[in-house]
C-alpha cells in the first residue's frame, strides 16, 4: 500500500452519449426509483471523495494502450499484461460507464486493478448503493477472475441496448477487482483442478486468512493485497459484495468462524449471523439464477454435497482471518464467497460454459443491492451527519453512515426499527417496514443532544471525545445504538 500516493480524483463525468431506450418499466424490474426531493437535498459536492485512486491512473488512461476489439472478449485465460490491457481498453472504448483504479499492489509489485462500470464511474451517486466483486484471491482458483472480465464485457456492451442493465447501471456502481492475487495466478497452472500451487500470495500466505477477525486473534502478518483491501473497503461503503472462488460448486455465506471451532472440520457447526435470512436469501440468489448450483450435487464422491447449493461458511468448514466475515463485521458490507468451479483452474475451452452458467446468476445478485432500507441520517438544518452509528433491532451488527449522511441496509420484507446513535445528539428509535416491490426510503432527523453540545464546546478545537471509529474496531463491539420510544420519524415509501 501507498497511502501517500492517494489522490482523490475531481474528474466528473456527467455526459453520456446513450441511445435512445424504452423505459424500464418498474414491475419488470421490481424496483422504483426515487423520486423523494431530499434524495438531491445535498450538494454533491462534484469530486469530492467519491472515488480515490492511485498516481498511476494516468498509467491506466494511457492513449496508447492497445485496444483490441473488446466487442468479442476471446473466453481464454488473461495473464495479467493481458487483463490489464483489456480493462485499459475498456475504459478507453467506454469512458461515461468505466473508470479503473489501482487499489495498490501485491507483493511482487502487479496492479490489483478494479474497474467501476457504472452510468457515474468516476463518482459515488447520491444515495445509490456502491457494490463490488472480488475475484481470484486464491490464485489457482482462476474461473472467477475471467467470469468477471466477462461480467465486465457484458455490462458495457448491454447498457445501450437491455433496460434491466440500464436500470442497473444508472443506480448502481459496480466495483470490479478481477484479481486479487495475481502473484498467485502467475505462478497456477491451467488445467491444474486440485492443490495449492498459486493458492497462496508470493510470500506464501493465503489472503483468505489474512483479515481481522471477529472470534479469533489473527496473528497472521498483514499482506499488501489484504491492506489494500480494507484500505479500499474503508473509503467506500460498500453494501454487497462477492467473492469468486473455485473448489467448489456452493455459495457460502457467514460467519466463517465460530467461537469455538475446537474440533474444526470433524465437528462443523453452524455459525449464524444476525442477518441469516438476508444472507441465506442472497446466496439462494445467485444459486437459484445459476445453471445447475441449486441442485447441489456433491462436485466428486468424496466431497460434500450443499442442499440448494448453499452452506453457511463455518457448517462447512471453520476458517479465520476470511474476507466475508470482516466485510460484514467491521464494514456492514454483506459479502458471500461465490464457489463457482469444481476445478480450480479447469482448461480455458470449458470457460464459455461457466460464463453461461454464471451470467445471470452474478447480476441478479448485485441487483439485491436494491432490495431493503435506505436513506439520511441528517441534523435540523438538513445536514447530513457522517458516521452515524445504527442498528436495525435485534440484529446486533452495525453499520454506519457515509459522509453525505446516506445509508443502507439489505432487509426481507416485515416491520424493522431503526436505532440510530450519533455524537452529540439524541439517540432515535424509528419503526419502519420493509416490502417487496420497492427499498423503503427512510430518512432520519436528529435533535441535538444539549447535555452534548455543551461538552463538546469544552473540548479543545479538534479534540475528539468520542471513541473513534477504526478499521480495527468491528462494528458490532461499537457503542450501541440508544433506544428512545418516544422520537419515531415517520415512514417514507418510495412511490
Ligand atoms: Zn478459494
Amino acid at each position: 500500500m501507498q497511502p501517500a500516493g492517494l489522490a482523490v480524483l475531481l474528474v466528473a463525468v456527467w455526459c453520456h452519449a446513450v441511445p435512445a431506450i424504452a423505459d424500464v418499466q418498474p414491475e419488470q424490474r421490481n424496483f422504483e426509483p426515487s423520486t423523494d426531493p431530499a434524495l438531491f437535498a445535498f450538494d454533491r459536492g462534484a469530486g469530492d471523495g467519491g472515488l480515490y485512486t492511485f498516481d498511476n491512473l494516468s498509467v491506466a488512461q494511457d492513449p496508447r494502450a492497445y485496444r483490441p476489439d473488446v466487442g468479442a472478449l476471446d473466453f481464454v485465460y488473461h495473464n495479467h499484461e493481458e487483463m490489464t490491457r483489456y480493462l485499459r481498453a475498456t475504459t478507453a472504448r467506454y469512458p461515461n460507464l468505466t473508470a479503473l483504479y489501482s487499489i495498490g499492489k501485491s507483493a511482487q509489485g502487479r496492479d490489483l486493478w478494479v474497474l467501476v462500470v457504472s452510468a457515474s464511474p468516476y463518482e459515488h451517486m447520491l444515495g445509490k448503493p456502491d457494490v463490488k466483486y472480488i475475484g481470484n484471491i486464491h490464485g489457482n482458483e482462476a474461473v472467477g477472475r475471467e467470469l468477471l472480465l466477462h461480467l465486465i464485457q457484458y455490462l458495457v456492451s448491454s447498457y445501450g441496448s437491455d433496460p434491466y442493465i440500464k436500470w442497473l447501471l444508472d443506480n448502481t456502481r459496480i466495483h470490479i477487482l478481477p484479481s486479487l492475487n495475481p502473484d498467485g495466478y502467475a505462478a497456477s497452472k491451467e488445467g491444474t483442478c486440485d492443490g495449492g500451487q498459486g493458492r497462496y500470495n508470493s510470500r506464501g500466505f493465503d489472503l483468505n486468512r489474512n483479515f481481522p477477525d471477529y472470534f479469533k486473534q489473527n496473528n497472521k502478518r498483514s499482506q499488501p493485497e489484504t491492506e489494500a483491501v480494507k484500505d479500499w473497503i474503508s473509503k467506500i461503503q460498500f453494501v454487497l459484495s462477492g467473492s469468486l472462488h473455485g473448489g467448489a460448486l456452493v455459495v457460502s455465506y457467514p460467519y466463517d468462524n465460530t467461537p469455538n471451532a475446537i474440533f474444526h472440520s470433524y465437528l462443523s457447526q453452524p455459525s449464524l449471523t444476525p442477518d441469516d435470512d438476508v444472507f441465506k436469501h442472497l446466496s439462494l440468489i445467485y444459486a437459484n439464477n445459476h445453471g445447475k448450483m441449486s441442485r447441489g450435487v456433491a462436485c466428486k464422491t468424496a466431497s460434500p454435497s450443499f442442499e440448494n447449493g448453499i452452506t453457511n461458511g463455518a457448517a462447512w468448514y471453520p476458517l479465520t482471518g476470511g474476507m466475508q466475515d470482516f466485510n460484514y463485521v467491521w464494514h456492514g458490507c454483506m459479502e458471500v464467497t461465490l464457489e463457482v468451479s469444481c476445478c480450480k483452474f479447469p482448461p480455458a475451452y470449458e470457460l464459455r460454459k461457466y460464463w453461461d452458467d454464471n451470467q445471470m446468476s452474478m447480476i441478479k445478485f448485485l441487483a439485491e443491492a436494491h432490495r431493503g432500507v435506505q436513506g439520511f441520517i441528517m441534523d435540523p438544518t438538513g445536514n447530513p451527519v457522517e458516521r452515524a452509528q445504527l442498528k436495525i433491532k435485534g440484529r446486533d451488527i452495525g453499520f454506519t453512515t457515509t459522509k453525505y449522511g446516506e445509508f443502507w441496509r439489505i432487509l426481507l420484507p416485515g416491520v424493522y426499527k431503526l436505532e440510530v446513535y450519533a455524537d452529540g445528539f439524541v439517540p432515535k428509535d424509528v419503526d419502519f417496514m420493509i416490502v417487496e416491490q420497492h427499498p423503503t426510503l427512510l430518512n432520519v432527523t436528529l435533535q441535538p443532544a444539549k447535555e452534548a453540545a455543551e461538552y463538546s464546546a469544552s473540548q479543545l478545537p479538534g479534540a475528539s471525545y468520542d471513541r473513534p471509529l477504526t478499521p480495527t474496531t468491528p462494528i458490532a463491539n461499537r457503542e450501541p445504538a440508544r433506544p428512545n420510544a418516544a422520537n419515531q420519524d415517520r415512514l417514507i415509501f418510495t412511490s
